[in-house]
């Protein structure tokens, strides 16, 4: 049975406002999810000016309402988190093991921040009696939203929600760039360019892989230049050499941290 409930919704040109939306049942591959916490990026600052209304939030966590009649790896109470890389499993990309970067769904491989088949059946969410799209086909910052169960993930150890909403895009995003994208080795240097939820995990996972041992600094905007640099020294020798490190990652908005993260490689 449909029924009410809030959402913030963009107006596609610079403006957001709380708005009541009303949300169906969902369809064969889908579940009903009430989202308990969001997190919020830079994305979701761009997705205020889409061109287009939308339900705003791409990153959160919650607990299954009601599944589509095909679901059966989900189950009503299950605690999941949300994950807009969502695969189709059958691309090119998804068969050679790249489910992250798949053509057919990925808001950002394939669709920019149009809809694509990953989407959740547009008609289950009216907004003024209109289907409405949701931000990479999530849509977090409502009460409930209905997602393709491939955009889920189940919490299996215990974890407060406002935690794990924030992997839902901060922290893959930032952990996945210097383990599995750049493959820092042990012992690099690294240069994180914006310190917040992306870049934040950024220097996370490379603290795992060791990278920073005992020589973190953070630098107030003066001294660096940056209001949001983080350098990361793994050892003295890249003082001396002065930028000198063996990996950049830029987290951040602005364009001009590639060329100055390219810089400092
Ligand atoms: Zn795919
Ligand atoms: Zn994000």
């Amino acid at each position: 049975m449909p029924f009410l409930c809030k959402a913030a919704v963009a107006d596609g040109h610079g403006s957001f406002t709380i708005e009541t939306i009303e949300v169906g049942s969902p369809a064969a591959d889908e579940a009903l999810v009430q989202v308990k916490a969001a997190g919020l990026c830079h994305t979701d600052y761009d997705s205020l000016s889409w061109g287009k209304p939308i339900i705003m939030g791409h990153e959160g966590a919650g607990i299954i309402q009601q599944v589509g009649s095909q679901v059966k790896h989900f189950a009503e109470g299950d605690e999941v988190i949300f994950n807009w890389a969502t695969p189709c499993g059958t691309c090119f990309q998804c068969q050679i093991g790249n489910p992250h970067i798949c053509e057919q769904n990925s808001p950002v491989v394939a669709g920019g921040n149009g809809y694509t088949p990953g989407h959740a059946h547009l008609e289950g969410t009216l907004w003024q009696g209109k289907p409405i799209e949701r931000s990479f086909n999530l849509g977090t910052l409502s009460e409930y939203t209905l997602v393709k169960t491939s955009a889920l993930v189940e919490i299996r150890e215990p974890m407060p929600f406002p935690a794990a909403s924030i992997i839902s895009c901060g922290v893959m995003t930032g952990y996945g760039s210097v383990v599995n994208a750049a493959q820092v080795k042990a012992g690099s240097s690294v240069v994180v360019l914006g310190a917040g939820g992306v870049g934040l995990n950024v220097i996370q996972g490379a603290r795992n892989i060791r990278c920073c041992q005992n020589h973190c600094h953070r630098y107030p905007c003066r001294q660096a230049g940056d209001g949001q640099a983080v350098w990361c020294y793994a050892y003295p020798i890249s003082r001396q050499r002065g930028p000198g490190t063996d990996e950049s990652c830029r987290a951040g908005k602005r364009n001009d941290r590639w060329e100055r993260g390219r810089l400092c490689v």
